[in-house]
């Protein structure tokens, strides 16, 4: 459930919370979300390591790590949230589907640095370097949606000739980064493409419309989960703030048609049959 946004949001918090604090101890409750090393490495890579800065690259999270005196190189600690994960900054680090927390030094508030993940798809890896261009996980990402966002005949030449499915090809993290099933079919329902369009079959105009859409898009949907308790669709409490994802049956928004799933590249899409025509 996680995508740019989310991520984005996700960034922003621990941008204010984590720079300048120091990693007191890690404890990791369960090992397979280490895609890196073992635990005695982590631990021994991150306790007295203190954090730089925090980036965000499509749906990775990158914390930059100073190292600690016993272990004097650079770090980034990157981090993958995939379907339920949670990273954050707490009081506590409550043990419920918790699977990695570091306890930082100093002050009494907002003292772990969680990663809660009901699910345990989430993953982490720490790096050497803390330059995020030369880790080859990051390497053949597109770029970033929002950050740098792609003209129309950028895209248009990624989809020339293509059969593929517009949708398909948005969700492409080497073509563009940060978009997933949710974004990709609210951004084609803003710009009233049907998601099933061969992308070799787009206009000039329909190419401009969708690459404008991308990045507005994704700073209403920041716009609109900044500053509340991030919550994802499914959990308890959550609210759908999506026109048309998981509102099967409902009426339209903007038209009143009832809108209908399809699978598309083995996704659940919804459409507006009547917004979106030739679906
Ligand atoms: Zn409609």
């Amino acid at each position: 459930m996680p995508e740019l946004p989310e991520v984005e949001i996700t960034a922003r918090r621990l941008r204010a919370a984590l720079p300048g604090r120091r990693i007191q101890s890690v404890i990791v409750p369960d090992p397979r979300i280490l895609q890196t090393g073992d635990v005695a490495e982590w631990q021994r890579r991150l306790e007295g390591a203190a954090f730089l800065g925090v980036r965000r690259r499509a749906k990775f999270l990158l914390l930059e790590m100073e190292g600690s005196d016993r272990e004097q190189r650079n770090h980034t600690l990157i981090a993958h949230l995939r379907m339920t994960g949670k990273l954050s900054v707490a009081r506590e680090a409550l043990p419920r589907s918790l699977r990695f927390a570091a306890e930082l030094e100093g002050g009494s508030r907002g003292a772990f640095l969680c990663f809660h993940d009901p699910r345990r798809l989430g993953q982490l890896w720490l790096m050497p370097g803390t330059a995020p261009a030369t880790l080859p996980l990051l390497a053949r990402l597109g770029p970033d949606a929002l950050e740098e966002p792609s003209s129309a005949e950028r895209l248009a030449a990624r989809g020339a000739g293509s059969r593929r499915a517009i949708k398909a090809l948005l969700m492409d993290q080497g073509i563009l980064g940060g978009l997933g099933n949710i974004c990709a079919g609210e951004i084609l329902f803003r710009v009233g493409l049907p998601p099933d369009r061969p992308a070799g079959e787009l206009t000039g105009t329909e190419w401009e419309r969708l690459a404008a859409a991308i990045p507005e898009y994704l700073r209403g949907a920041i716009a609109a989960q900044e500053g509340k308790p991030l919550h994802y669709l499914g959990e308890r409490d959550a609210l759908n703030p999506f026109a048309l994802y998981r509102h099967a049956g409902s009426p339209c928004p903007r038209c009143g048609a009832p809108i209908r799933r399809v699978v598309i590249a083995g996704r659940g899409t919804y459409v507006c049959p009547e917004c979106q025509k030739g679906s």
